[in-house]
Order: C-alpha cells, then sequence, then structure tokens
C-alpha cells in the first residue's frame, strides 16, 4: 500500500513542497488542505504590483491551477485543520471530518500580530494586510485624494504607503520607533528611506503612539496618544506577524517561537515535517536557529522537506535573503545583520544605488543593497564563508565587493 503525506496549510511553502514531492517521485498520494479559498499564491505582490491593480489575480499562483489534477494532488481548500491526533496518525477538520497521514507537512504561515483592543478598533475601514481578500477591501479605498493612515513603518507598511502615494492619496506613516526598518536595517538606510518617502509626500510621524480611532461606524480619525486627531478614511496596520503554532503545541510537538524543526525540517515528531514562516530552525551558515519571514526561506525549506520524504538525506543550509519594493527602489537584503557592530556604506544615497555592508570585527555578516543588485549577487557567497574583509577599502564602491576580501 502507498502512503499519504498531507500538507497542512496551502500557502508559499506548500505550493513548492507539493511540486517537489511530485518532482522527486513520491510515490503515493498528496493530499493539500487551506482554510483560504485560493490554491497557493504567492503573498509579496500583496503590498506591491498586486495592491498597485498593476496585476492580475492568476499571476500570483506558485503553480497554475491545471497542475494539481496533472500532478494527481486532492487539494481541500477552505478547510481549517483544527487538532492533530499523533497516535491515530490523523487531523481533526473543520468540517466535522478526519483525514489520516503516514507523513504530515505542516505549512501553516503566519498571521497578522493585532493591535491590542484600543477604543474604535471595531470600526470598518481598519485593516491589516496578509491575503488576497484584505487586499481586495483595501484596494476599494484607495481612491485618490482620500486620506490613508499607516500605522507601522516596517517592510509592509512602507510598501503600502508607495503605492498609495503613486495613486495620489494623502498618506501618513505613524510609526513608534524613532526610524522606519528599524527591526533591519542601520540608521544610514532608514534615513535615506525617510527622505524617499517624504520627498514623496508622505507624512512620517516617528515616535507617534496612537490612543484609537474615531468614528461612528467608519473610521474618520487616528486618535495619537498626545490627544490630536488625524483624519483618516481607511487605516492599514503593518505591525508584524505571529507564527501559526497552536496545533502544533497542542499535538505536544515542540514549539518556542515557531515550530521547532532540525535542519531537515522534521519536527520532534520523526512523521512530522514544517516549513516556512511557521518554523524556528537551525542554520548552520549563521550560526543559531532563527525563524524567518520570507520567500527564499519557505521555498527552500519545502525543498528539503519533501526530498527527506522522497528518501534523500537533505539539509537547509542557506543564506537569509528578502527584498521590498518602494517607488522605483529595490531593496535586496542577505543575511542577517543582527550582532553587527559597524555598518559600513559604499555609494552615496543621493545616487539613489548603494550598499550597507554589516561587518562583525571585520567579518561580514549581511547586507542592505538599494539598486544595486551587484554587490547583493556578490554578497551571498562572502557572507555563507563568514569572510573577512578589507575593512578600510570597504567603502570603496569603485572596487567591486567580491575583490575585497582581506
Ligand atoms: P503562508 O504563505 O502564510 O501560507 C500559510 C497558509 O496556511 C495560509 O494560506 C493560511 O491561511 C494556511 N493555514 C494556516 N493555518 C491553517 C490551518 N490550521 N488549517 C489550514 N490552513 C491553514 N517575503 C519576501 O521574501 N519578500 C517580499 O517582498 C515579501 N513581501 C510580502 C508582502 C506581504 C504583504 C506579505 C503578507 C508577505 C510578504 N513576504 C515577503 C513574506 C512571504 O510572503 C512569506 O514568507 C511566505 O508567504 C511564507 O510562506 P508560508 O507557506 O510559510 O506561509
Amino acid at each position: 500500500m502507498t502512503e499519504r503525506v498531507v500538507i497542512a496549510g496551502a500557502g508559499h511553502a506548500a505550493g513548492q513542497a507539493v511540486a517537489t514531492l511530485r518532482q522527486k517521485k513520491w510515490p503515493g498520494e498528496i493530499v493539500l488542505v487551506g482554510e483560504e479559498p485560493w490554491l497557493p499564491y504567492q503573498r509579496p505582490p500583496l503590498s506591491k504590483k498586486f495592491l498597485a491593480g498593476e496585476l492580475p489575480a492568476e499571476r500570483l499562483y506558485v503553480k497554475p491551477p491545471a497542475f494539481y489534477d496533472d500532478a494527481s494532488i486532492t487539494v481541500k481548500l477552505e478547510t481549517r485543520v483544527d487538532g492533530i491526533d499523533r497516535t491515530t496518525k490523523s487531523l481533526r477538520l473543520n468540517d466535522g471530518g478526519a483525514l489520516g497521514y503516514d507523513r504530515l507537512i505542516l505549512a501553516l504561515g503566519a498571521r497578522t500580530r493585532r493591535l491590542p483592543p484600543l477604543p474604535g478598533s471595531d470600526l470598518a475601514g481598519l485593516h491589516y494586510l496578509r491575503n488576497v481578500q484584505d487586499v481586495q477591501q483595501i484596494r476599494h479605498g484607495l481612491v485618490e485624494g482620500r486620506n490613508l493612515v499607516i500605522i507601522g513603518a516596517g517592510y509592509i507598511g512602507l510598501e503600502v504607503a508607495a503605492v498609495a502615494c503613486r495613486l495620489g492619496l494623502h498618506v501618513t506613516v505613524i510609526e513608534m520607533q524613532d526610524r522606519v526598518m528599524k527591526r533591519v536595517v542601520a540608521p544610514p538606510v532608514s534615513a535615506f528611506y525617510e527622505r524617499e518617502h517624504r520627498q514623496h509626500g508622505v507624512n512620517l510621524m516617528l515616535e507617534t503612539g496612537i490612543r484609537g480611532f474615531r468614528g461612528h461606524t467608519q473610521v474618520d480619525g487616528v486618535v495619537l496618544t498626545d490627544g490630536s486627531i488625524l483624519a483618516a478614511d481607511l487605516v492599514v496596520t503593518g505591525i508584524g506577524i505571529v507564527p501559526n503554532t497552536e496545533i502544533a503545541a497542542a499535538a505536544g510537538l515542540e514549539v518556542a517561537d515557531g515550530i521547532v524543526v532540525d535542519d531537515r525540517c522534521r519536527t520532534s515528531d520523526e512523521l512530522i515535517y514544517a516549513i516556512g514562516d511557521c518554523t524556528m530552525h537551525p542554520n548552520r551558515l549563521i550560526g543559531r536557529s532563527v525563524r524567518l519571514e520570507s520567500v527564499q526561506n519557505a521555498l527552500e525549506q519545502a525543498r528539503t522537506a519533501a526530498a527527506n520524504l522522497c528518501g534523500e538525506d537533505a539539509r537547509y543550509a542557506e543564506i537569509p535573503w528578502f527584498w521590498s519594493d518602494q517607488y522605483d527602489l529595490k531593496l535586496q537584503i542577505a543575511g542577517l545583520s543582527q550582532g553587527y557592530d559597524r555598518a559600513v556604506l559604499r555609494g552615496d544615497p543621493e545616487s539613489r544605488s548603494f550598499s550597507c555592508i554589516y561587518l562583525s570585527g571585520s567579518r561580514i555578516l549581511a547586507v542592505d543593497a538599494v539598486n544595486n543588485p551587484k554587490d547583493f549577487l556578490q554578497s551571498k557567497r562572502l557572507i555563507a564563508d563568514r569572510t573577512s574583509m578589507n575593512v578600510e577599502k570597504l567603502a570603496d564602491a569603485g572596487v567591486e565587493l567580491k575583490n575585497l576580501a582581506a
């Protein structure tokens, strides 16, 4: 009898996992279960071209719809997995049914972090952004001349700001911290993006908190902690995500800010794997365990888990990378900058093409490259090898990064 693998969650990682399982000739049944009404799709365009109305929904799919039939993959959409019974090896579904598995891949992703309960936080016109439905609702409000208030100056908030400015809205971004993208980039990179957004007309309010929302049924204002009120026809909040780990924890799997997996993407139960945003995983190239929120991680973990299920011995060890599109600026990030003790700029931010190199001592940890794909591409190998750099010459953008190893 052939074995059945069930993939719980039907997002980006799941779409890649089923494709790799078939490509590597998984001999048994493949069942994909997801709570959303859509086949696996890519989320990055949701705050970029899809939000701007420049990309049709069909272009979001990870694989074309015909792929699932052609590859004999059973797909159960609008179906939530409510529990895992590891003794009987079955999933409890929200439609009351049960679904047995021989192997299970948890690809549950993450959900948006919510604001604490505040006066007016149930008004219409307040949005979060994680899925296609969220974008469809936000788009209704993206009308020229309207007031948009964005809470949170992370990637998603700033990408939405860039799109809305282009569409002619009056955009305010409120951020509690003293600079934008503080969690991930160094002060000069924040300063560059702050200038860009202000030049495009964004009213950027740093070190600003909110007390609540004003309006009858529909929001018409955001109340700041100093008591002042900002006019708002719609509000988009982007203050981070929370990994979906509850059903794994309830089933007794190890969880620590993510479902804990090893470098083969296996959980503490050898029949169960986990991939993507919901995982906490070791990465020997960066020397610690991390939880990542990126397409690269979702795809690579999916490939690793599927390869192991098909009998290979695949280990996940990739340098994390990420990107963000704001206006005509492409920010590409390689590596993780946490723990850096020096950040060196290469090139002049005024030219709108430069990079920021993060070092620990002389070793390169990470690179932020703005409109500078060359530094981004060359940095990956240097970071993977924890290369010592020629720190004195590093700022000289006339010398290629790869030629600056000490
Ligand atoms: P998801 O894509 O979130 O998929 C998980 C799926 O599981 C969801 O459909 C969820 O509904 C479903 N699910 C959860 N629980 C259950 C359950 N109990 N039963 C059934 N189904 C369940 N990354 C980049 O690298 N670059 C970018 O520029 C970028 N931009 C982004 C912009 C936006 C607006 C967003 C939201 C994300 C962005 N990301 C970006 C992050 C990237 O999209 C995620 O890292 C990626 O989607 C993770 O894939 P995943 O499969 O782990 O999770």
